[in-house]
């Protein structure tokens, strides 16, 4: 299994074509707004190789015959969905970040679902896995099209879409971008999927397959995110880790039909979207309540720097904040706990409670962030930067009223992840990714049974007879 540093070494091999603030990026690796990101995703080959964490970080493959990272792996035994919630709430904690490589897990998983009964796409994914396995790859798992006016199918907007564009004799060539796209620039390969279930007529659109990312025609761009300029300096918030989002542009890829995994089987696409939407939805439950560990423990923190740790309503506070960080927790992993074997041979999470926990996570992180910029006081956005605190001749008199460093130090961890760069792949990342909130509440409404709920009501007012409990 590849470690952090054969990773980091491995992201130097590719010829990325990244674009930064309008600039080609010679070294993505060595970008001071790229690389927390990579060292965020290093975390998830450094657990690996760590005694304390190997048993949840890896798992033993059936399709290599060895233990692989958990990441590249399949949901093959019930408790696997609970331990990926397990891993991503140490990761989470371990980073107070996105570490960004559980789309491509969630998405390798849905995709050998919806594979199923497709001998031709299934031997194919499962020969390309086996590569990706053998190499520990991180994949930009690809879903999110641009969309534009919403009211319009692709078809009326086909530049909104990653769409195929040519069939050929030897493969597909498609065209189009993907936005929002999680860890795009620190990934190896891109697994492109639709973003949603596709209509009669509309075969063009329902594509999935994988490409290296540095594929000619494929062209990224870093999603700007506030207070980056922060990156790698003192006032930075997090020291040391950070997410990422990018958009990524097809222009006319080409992709040999060996890593074709779908191309126009609707039914298939809409089976990978959905299952996809359940599996990163459950994910919520897991690096979210790792981020917001961070955040309770920042909080904690400053009202031990302001002597205010004992008042009542402070504990109070707290203790709200840690509640609904379990709340959360505990959704996902109750989702996962209740997964049912699908006949692929890979376990899926109930959709129900997957999407009741990331419809949680769109609500209840904002109360926390709401709470901890209360414990935090009015110092989390007015107080000088780190320079000015260590500067030789105010350092002393300024340090005197407005605190220490590591005082500062932490307030500034709080103003990252409430507004600042640690925001994107934490709170605005918790509104919308893996689907905004509408998208959870049109699951809900139809998954949920709602005959049988009204059936039992009829039966204990009295209305009907009781054919279930005799
Ligand atoms: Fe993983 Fe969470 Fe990032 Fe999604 S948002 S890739 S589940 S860490
Ligand atoms: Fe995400």
């Amino acid at each position: 299994m590849q470690t952090a540093d054969g990773y980091v070494a491995s992201l130097r091999a590719r010829q990325l074509r990244l674009f930064v603030d309008g600039e080609l990026c010679a070294s993505p690796v060595d970008h001071p707004k790229v690389r927390p990101a990579v060292n965020a995703v290093a975390a998830t080959y450094a657990l690996a190789h760590d005694p304390k964490h190997r048993a949840l970080a890896t798992r033993e493959s059936d399709l290599v015959g060895r233990p692989v990272n958990r990441f590249t792996a399949l949901f093959r035994a019930p408790e696997d969905l609970v331990r990926k919630l397990e891993l991503q709430r140490v990761l989470g904690r371990l980073t107070g970040t996105c570490f960004q490589r559980c789309v491509g897990l969630d998405g390798i998983n849905a995709l050998y679902v919806a594979t199923h009964e497709r001998p031709v796409a299934r031997e194919r994914f499962v020969a390309w896995l086996r590569g990706v396995q053998e190499r520990d790859e991180m994949l930009n798992g690809a879903m999110t099209d641009a969309k534009g006016d919403r009211s319009q199918r692709p078809p009326g907007q086909p530049d909104h879409y990653v769409r195929v564009v040519e069939r050929r004799a030897d493969g597909v060539v498609i065209r189009g971008a993907k936005i929002h796209q999680t860890g795009a620039a620190n990934a190896h390969q891109i697994l492109v999927m639709p973003g949603q279930a596709l209509r009669e007529g509309e075969e063009d659109f329902a594509i999935a397959c994988a490409m290296p990312v540095d594929a000619p025609g494929v062209t990224m761009v870093l999603g700007r995110q506030p207070s980056d300029d922060r990156r790698g300096g003192p006032d930075a918030g997090n020291a040391r880790f950070g997410g990422q989002e990018c958009v990524v542009l097809f222009d006319d890829v080409f992709v040999p039909h060996e890593r074709v995994f779908l191309d126009g089987d609707l039914e298939a696409c809409s089976t990978l979207v959905s299952t996809f939407a359940g599996y990163h939805r459950a994910s919520y439950g897991g690096c979210k309540p790792g981020n917001l560990d961070v955040l309770v423990g920042a909080a904690d923190l400053v009202t031990r720097t302001n002597g205010v740790r004992k008042a009542s309503h402070v504990r109070d506070k707290l203790v709200q904040m840690a509640h609904l960080t379990e709340t959360i927790h505990g959704l996902g992993v109750g989702a996962s706990a209740k997964g049912t074997l699908h006949p692929s041979g890979v376990w899926v999470v109930d959709p129900i409670l997957a999407n009741v926990c990331k419809h949680h996570v769109t609500q209840l992180p904002y109360e926390i962030v709401r709470l901890a910029e209360d414990l935090a006081g009015g110092a989390l956005s007015t107080l000088p930067s780190i320079a000015d605190l260590d500067h030789p001749e105010l350092g002393p008199a300024l340090r005197t009223v407005a605190g220490s460093e590591e005082r500062a130090k932490v307030l500034r961890l709080v103003e990252s992840m409430a507004y600042g760069a640690g925001s994107v792949p934490f709170r605005i990342e918790c509104m919308h990714g893996a689907g905004s909130p509408q998208a959870q509440r049109v699951v809900l409404e139809r998954e949920i049974d709602w005959e049988a709920k009204v059936k039992r009501a009829r039966v204990l007012a009295g209305i009907d007879a009781d054919d279930e409990l005799a």
